[in-house]
C-alpha cells in the first residue's frame, strides 16, 4: 500500500520550485511571528528598499511569546514568495530556500523537545512534498558569507533532517496526527 502523504501546510497558490530548506534560530530567548516581523520591517536590502516584513517562511515557538512547538507559516509561505533570510552571497537560498526559524538561542541550549518534534515533522513534510534531498537541508551558517553561528552549535540538524517513516503516514514519531500539530493556516498571518 502506498502511504498517503499528508501536508497540512499546502499553500493555496502555486508552489515555488523549492530546492532548499534553511534553518535558523532567533538567537533570542523569546519571540513570535509578530516580534520578528516588526524587527525585520526595520531592515533594508542592498538597494536600500525596506524588507516586506518577516524574512522567514515558518516560525516555531519555544513557549516564550508563542506556544512551545507551534508551527506558524508566515505571509511569505502563504503567498509563496522568496525569503529574506539567507544573505545575498548566493541568491538561490533566498529564491528557492524555505526559511524556517526556531525561537531560541541554540548556542546556549538545544531546542525544546516540542520544537525538535515540530521542526522534524515540518522538514520531513516539506522534503517529501518538494523532493528536497537531505544535503539541501542546510544550517544558515553553512551558506552565509560572513560569520554567523545560526542556528547555534546545539541545533541537532542531522537528527531533524533525516527521514522518519512514520511521518510518511501522516503521524509524527509519537503517533500524533500531523494535522493536529500544524496550527491553522486560516489564522491571520503577516
Ligand atoms: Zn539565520
Amino acid at each position: 500500500m502506498v502511504p498517503v502523504r499528508s501536508n497540512p501546510w499546502k499553500p493555496d497558490v502555486a508552489a515555488r520550485p523549492w530546492k532548499y530548506i534553511v534553518l535558523h534560530h532567533t538567537a533570542t530567548s523569546t519571540g513570535n511571528v509578530d516580534s520578528i516581523h516588526a524587527e525585520h520591517q526595520k531592515k533594508k536590502d542592498k538597494s536600500g528598499n525596506p524588507w516586506l516584513g518577516i524574512g522567514y517562511h515558518f516560525v516555531i515557538g519555544n513557549g516564550n511569546g508563542m506556544t512551545d512547538g507551534a508551527i506558524e507559516p508566515t505571509f511569505r509561505w502563504r503567498t509563496q514568495i522568496q525569503g529574506a533570510h539567507a544573505g545575498s552571497a548566493e541568491p538561490d537560498y533566498n529564491q528557492l530556500g524555505i526559511g524556517i526559524c526556531l525561537v531560541g538561542n541554540f548556542e546556549n541550549a538545544p531546542p525544546t523537545a516540542a520544537q525538535q518534534k515540530s521542526v522534524q515533522l515540518l522538514v520531513q513534510t516539506l522534503r517529501q512534498e518538494y523532493f528536497i534531498p537531505l544535503d539541501q537541508v542546510v544550517p544558515h551558517k553553512e551558506i552565509r558569507a560572513s560569520a554567523t553561528a545560526c542556528p547555534g552549535k546545539l541545533f541537532p540538524l542531522r537528527e531533524i533532517a533525516q527521514e522518519y517513516p512514520a511521518v510518511l503516514l501522516g503521524v509524527d514519531p509519537d503517533g500524533v496526527p500531523v494535522e493536529s500539530l500544524a496550527g491553522s493556516l486560516e489564522r491571520t498571518l503577516r
